[in-house]
């Protein structure tokens, strides 16, 4: 982290090739987030206004967090993280001092990307109020858009889950620091995993490392057998709906 007139920045340190799959999603944030942040300049000079927001919406554990600290890493913003249930559940005022608060340290350390997790628990309580008064989310939602200013150009963006394809390069990122045995088929592995999300891929890879230590302490590689082991005791989260 380094210091910016008091604020303290942190530029994350994951790239594009550490997220397996979705190429042309990367490429749509390239597009979107990292060519203005990178190419200000170019923008300003034919007049192009960027987009100044990108809704991520999609399974849970299919890398949106990991896909903005990406595009934070690529265009060397400073990354800051808001969560619309944690703002939702403080005191009166609290949530809208913070995301303001978040919102003026972001300026402080530009350029930077505001990652806001679960956006929806703001954005669902609109209009949700007979009594006149405003909701706490409807506060949150209008600190919000007034920060923002405006999101009529946010741009929409599907986060699928992983495909064959994608499952492969998964399992190929996160056993790339490992010593994996010969006797493994990673092709088989990413067709056997069909309704894993990329967290549970990561999780198995990690597991299966586990799972071969606790075989024997001085082991030295990690076999099929430990994939196997963890694979049929996980119960994967996506359904067959989510999928097609
Ligand atoms: P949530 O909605 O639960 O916050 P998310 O969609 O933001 O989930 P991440 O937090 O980005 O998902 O991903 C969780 C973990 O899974 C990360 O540690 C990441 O390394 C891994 N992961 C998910 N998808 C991928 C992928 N496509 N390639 C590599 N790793 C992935």
């Amino acid at each position: 982290p380094s210091i910016t007139r008091g604020v303290t920045v942190e530029i994350p340190k994951v790239s594009w090739d550490d997220i397996g799959g979705l190429q042309d999603l990367k490429k749509k944030l390239q597009q979107a987030v990292e060519w203005p942040l990178k190419h200000a300049a170019a923008f300003a000079r034919l007049g192009v206004s960027p987009v100044r927001g990108v809704l991520l919406h999609g399974p849970p554990g299919c890398s949106k967090t990991t896909l903005a600290k990406a595009a934070a890493h690529a265009a060397q913003a400073s990354f800051f993280s808001l969560s619309g249930a944690e703002l939702y559940s403080m005191y009166v005022g609290e949530g809208e001092a913070l995301l303001r608060n978040t919102f003026r340290r972001a300026r402080l350390a530009a350029p930077s990307i505001i990652f806001f997790d679960e956006a929806d628990v703001v954005a669902a309580k609109r209009g949700g109020s007979s009594s006149g008064s405003t909701t706490v989310g409807e506060r949150l939602l209008s600190t919000l858009l007034t920060e923002m200013d405006g999101l009529e150009q946010a741009k929409v963006l599907y986060v699928p889950p992983p495909d064959l394809e994608a499952r492969y390069e998964i399992l190929s990122v996160h056993t790339r620091g490992m010593k994996v045995g010969t006797d493994v088929d990673m092709r088989q592995l990413a067709e056997d995993t069909e309704l894993f999300t990329g967290a549970e891929l990561e999780g198995l890879c990690r597991e299966a490392g586990i799972v071969a230590l606790r075989e024997d302490i001085s082991a030295t590689v990690v076999c099929d057998r430990h994939f196997q082991t963890v694979k049929n005791s996980l119960k994967p989260a996506l359904t067959r709906e989510e999928i097609d």
